[in-house]
This record gives structure tokens, C-alpha cells and sequence, in this order.
């Protein structure tokens, strides 16, 4: 086993989920490392909360649609310095609008941060784990993925093609037990989803049988388990995390 840290590492772990999921990784004894793009207050202040519990973190600023950018993070601050064992490729955005009218850039920019760069960082994570021989990999896709939603054409096709990609690192990745998986949560309290009307919150609620909104401590505990031992031979599987509901 490597002297090195053990190591997760949480894309996006700034501010909703992502933090939720570093806080709990970091209770589970790992070292956490937290990307961010635009809020370099909220990862900071993720990472005194999570040394305020006795554990360690780092926040790093990383655009993961730049993969340039994301192969010198991996090469400067993880490679011989930490043990990778952790990836969880949460970062992700929004930027809704009906199809007909959907601008280059609108679908450009929500494929290219939610799938390029959850491949990105796939991409660098697997060649260290595959050194290592061992590894988890979580993406964070979501329960549109599967059933389409009217307005995110662009967001539904990122995080469907979220899932392939899952399933195929999955497939190629096992040989060296590394095992990869998505968690596709529903709707959940972020800032993703404070800007939604009160009428469709109210219309999305009368959907969940669980009769509430999830938490993004609903999503960290799944990860947290796909992350841990008693995961070791669940592999290319989606996770919902949606209280119920099946849009
Ligand atoms: P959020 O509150 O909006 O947080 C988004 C996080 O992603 C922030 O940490 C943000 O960093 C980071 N980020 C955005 N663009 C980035 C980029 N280019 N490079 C690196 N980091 C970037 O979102 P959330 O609701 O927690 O969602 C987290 C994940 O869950 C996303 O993949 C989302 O699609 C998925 N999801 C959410 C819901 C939901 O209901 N909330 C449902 C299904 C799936 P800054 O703080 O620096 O901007």
C-alpha cells in the first residue's frame, strides 16, 4: 500500500453537493480535493469546515472544460503525490432553453463542462489508478438522464452521455480493480435548482413519493457508500437518488 495520502478528489466541491460529498469523504478518513471555478470563498470555507472536524482538505481552482488546464492539475498536484483513490466528477451546470431556440454556445458549454469534463478528469484519474491497481470512480449524472426533460436538451444529453461513458470505464477499467459507477439524483436543494419557479417546485414536489426535496446529504451518502469497501463489486451501475420519483 502507498505512504501516500489516501486521496478524493471532488469536483465542483464548493457549494452543494459536491461540498456535501467532501465533507462526508473527509469524515471517512480520506484527504479531500476540492475544485472550484467562480466561488473561491465557498471552497475555502468548505475546507475550514471540513478542518474544523479534524479532517484535512485543499481547494484547487480548475475550469475542468479546460483539459489542458485538467491534465497539469493531475501532473503538478496529484501524480507521486497522492494516492488517487476517489474521483468523484460532480462539477456541473445548467444553462436551460427549448431546443428550437438553443444558442452554439448554450449547448457547447453544458456538454462541454458536464461531459468533457467529467471525461477529463476520468480520463487522468484512470491512468493513476490503473497504476495503482485499485480505484472509485463516481459521476454525477442525473434522473433527466433517463427520462428527457423539456428545456435541457443539452443538459439531459450530457448527463445521459454521462452514463455510457460510466458503463464503457466500467468495462475497461475492472481489469484493474477500479470500479465506476453514476449516482443519478433527482431533484435536489442546490443553487442548481433555487432559481426554479415556486410553481414548478411545487409540481416537481407532487411528483416525489418521499413528499420532500433531497439533500445534498442524501446524494454524499451514496457516494460515500459506492466509495467504500461494502461497494467493491457494484461496477457500472446508476444510482438514483431521487425520493421516489421517476419523472
Ligand atoms: P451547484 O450548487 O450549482 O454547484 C455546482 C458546482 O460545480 C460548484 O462547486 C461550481 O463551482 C462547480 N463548477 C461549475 N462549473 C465548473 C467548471 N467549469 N469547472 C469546475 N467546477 C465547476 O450544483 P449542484 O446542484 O450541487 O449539482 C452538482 C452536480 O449534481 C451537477 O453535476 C449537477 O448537474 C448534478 N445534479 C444536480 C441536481 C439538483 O437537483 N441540484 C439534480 C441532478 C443532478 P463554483 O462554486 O466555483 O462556481
Amino acid at each position: 500500500m502507498s505512504e501516500l495520502p489516501k486521496t478524493a478528489l471532488v469536483t465542483g466541491g464548493s457549494r452543494g453537493i459536491g461540498r456535501a460529498c467532501a465533507l462526508r469523504l473527509a469524515r471517512e478518513g480520506y484527504l479531500v480535493y476540492i475544485t472550484y471555478v467562480s466561488r473561491p470563498e465557498l471552497a475555502e470555507q468548505t475546507c475550514t469546515e471540513i478542518s474544523a472536524e479534524g479532517g484535512l482538505a485543499r481547494a484547487f481552482a480548475l475550469d475542468i472544460g479546460d483539459r489542458e488546464a485538467v491534465n497539469s492539475f493531475f501532473q503538478n498536484e496529484i501524480k507521486d503525490k497522492v494516492f488517487l483513490q476517489v474521483l468523484v466528477n460532480n462539477a456541473g451546470l445548467t444553462w436551460d432553453g427549448l431546443l428550437v431556440r438553443m444558442k452554439p454556445e448554450q449547448w457547447d458549454q453544458v456538454i462541454n463542462i458536464n461531459l468533457s469534463g467529467s471525461f477529463n478528469c476520468l480520463q487522468q484519474a484512470a491512468k493513476l489508478m490503473m497504476r495503482n491497481r485499485s480505484g472509485r470512480i463516481i459521476n454525477i449524472s442525473s434522473v433527466t438522464a433517463q427520462s428527457g426533460n423539456a428545456g435541457q436538451a443539452n443538459y439531459t444529453a450530457a448527463k445521459a452521455g454521462l452514463i455510457g461513458l460510466t458503463r464503457t470505464a466500467a468495462q475497461e477499467l475492472a481489469p484493474r480493480n477500479i470500479t465506476v459507477n453514476a449516482v443519478a439524483p433527482g431533484f435536489i436543494d442546490t443553487d442548481m435548482t433555487a432559481g426554479l419557479s415556486e410553481e414548478l417546485k411545487e409540481r416537481f414536489l407532487q411528483m416525489i413519493p418521499l413528499q420532500r426535496f433531497g439533500t445534498p446529504e442524501d446524494v454524499a451518502g451514496c457516494v460515500a457508500f459506492l466509495a467504500s469497501e461494502g461497494a467493491g463489486y457494484i461496477t457500472g451501475q446508476v444510482l438514483g437518488v431521487n425520493g421516489g420519483m421517476h419523472m
